[in-house]
């Protein structure tokens, strides 16, 4: 049987920097002894630290990966590098978040997602029950009555219990230590083990802040290891290491390509381009249009662009879209003149006005616009047309669009009419019925 020599990751004579009775010294020593104890390779160990002084402790070590990131990220930091070791390079290394109460107070929601995702990392939290590195403030870890100077007069906002917050979140290894602990190296090492999300509480003393004006000794701190470790672990949880269920959930499920290329079918004589604008109301089908006119031009080997804009609300009020279409290459999006502007509805009228679409065209531009609609001042040439009660308000847009197409001749009405009935099969024939009621309309 060959024995392995135990070894440490720390640097030879290294000196601790932490205040005298630190529970830094410890977390540290006990750290050392669960990686040595695991036999890891130390290039299979990621350590990432935080702001802090713990955060100091990578500077301590010498042969494992050492990380060291902003205040409250490390969780988050350290979920990204083993995303990247588990899905593409599968090279189990062992990711180990040293935070403290500060930093995953800072940073809950990293610790809380990565607990969630059951992410296979590590998250050591040293919790002395303040930020001990700005002064000794409160933290979300302070327990009640606590005396820090930013609670002179004792804490009155009760401390979060991170292990019954985590266990909620399904994480199947999550236990609360005292720093002084004889069994605090077994249970880091059984933690870093875990194939999955783990987190260890390390509950100690900050020697320079905590104590003096609280009644804090070892058993205040082993009471408060015991009741985080009373909550229980929901059973509603079914867990499988998050890259494991990645890599057979996602990345083994056949790829669904959607063929849906255009090649070119029609010739336009379209020279330069044609500037569009159609505005009308959401839900009345206004940006399918343009996505049918753009689709129509490609399929006569123009190129397309496509600008839509609708208010924050989505599915109310206006509703718009440009077009852009080119026998040459498109470098601008921007319209500035339009060429032909379609105008379907009262929100779609107002919206040109107040977005310049209106001010800026000139007498090459075309309107074509809902009949119904007040008169407007524009230089345009100027078509008004029953549009809603023609076609209906959902068909308005398109039926307008082709019917400019099939009188203007530049694009054939073929390639839209293609392009409708590739999106809306059989019901094209609703669309070539609106085309031949407004074509009349435009002489
Ligand atoms: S300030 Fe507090 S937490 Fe920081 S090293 Fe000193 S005793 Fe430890
Ligand atoms: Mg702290």
């Amino acid at each position: 049987m060959t024995t392995v020599e135990p070894k440490t990751f720390l640097k030879d004579s290294v000196a601790f920097p932490f205040c005298k009775g630190c529970g830094h010294h410890h977390y540290v020593h006990n750290l050392d002894r669960a990686l040595s104890s695991l036999q890891l390779d130390p290039k299979k160990v990621c350590i990432v630290s935080d702001i802090g002084c713990i955060g100091i402790l990578d500077s301590l070590f010498i042969s494992p990966h050492t990380f060291h990131t902003t205040h409250g990220r490390s969780t988050a930091f350290a979920t990204g590098v083993e995303l990247a070791d588990g899905i593409l390079n599968d090279s189990k290394l062992k990711t180990v978040v040293v935070i403290g109460d500060g930093g995953a107070t800072i940073g809950l929601l990293h610790v809380v997602n990565a607990a969630l995702m059951n992410v296979d990392v590590t998250v050591l939290v040293a919790n002395n029950m303040l930020y001990g590195m700005t002064g000794g403030q409160n933290s979300g870890f302070s327990p009640l009555e606590f005396i820090t100077p930013t609670t002179p007069e004792g804490n009155i906002v009760p401390p979060m219990d991170i292990c019954a917050m985590i266990k909620s979140c399904g994480a199947e290894y999550v236990t609360s230590i005292s720093a002084t602990d004889k069994n605090l190296t077994t249970v880091i090492a059984d933690a870093i083990a875990h194939p999955g999300f783990a987190l260890v509480e390390i509950v100690e003393l900050c020697t320079e802040f905590a104590i003096g004006k609280n009644k804090i000794d070892g058993k205040t701190i082993q009471t408060m290891a015991d009741q985080h470790n009373a909550a229980t672990l929901p059973t509603t949880f079914k867990r499988k290491e998050f890259c494991e269920e990645y890599k057979s959930k996602v990345l083994g499920r056949p790829l669904k390509i959607k063929n849906d290329a255009l090649t070119q079918k029609y010739i336009s004589s379209l020279r330069g381009s044609r500037r569009w604008v159609i505005a009308g109301t959401a839900g009345e089908k206004v940006q399918l249009s343009s996505y049918l006119l753009m689709r129509a031009g490609i399929l006569c080997g123009l190129h397309a662009t496509q600008k839509n804009d609708n208010p924050v609300t989505q599915g109310s009020g206006f509703s718009l879209s440009e077009v852009v279409l080119s026998a040459d290459d498109i470098y601008y999006t921007g319209i500035d003149v339009p060429d032909v502007v379609i105008i379907s509805s009262a929100e779609g009228l107002k919206e040109v006005t107040v977005n310049g679409t209106l001010s800026r065209s000139n007498n090459q531009t075309v309107i074509i616009m809902e009949d119904s609609l007040p008169e407007i001042l524009t230089p345009a040439k100027m078509y008004r047309v029953p549009l809603r009660s023609l076609c209906t308000p959902q068909r308005a847009t398109t039926s307008a669009v082709a019917a400019f197409i099939a009188n203007e001749l530049m694009i054939p009405l073929e390639a839209m009419i293609d392009s409708i009935q590739m999106h809306v099969g059989e019901k094209v024939a609703l669309y070539e019925e609106d085309i031949k009621k407004i074509l009349p309309l435009l002489s």
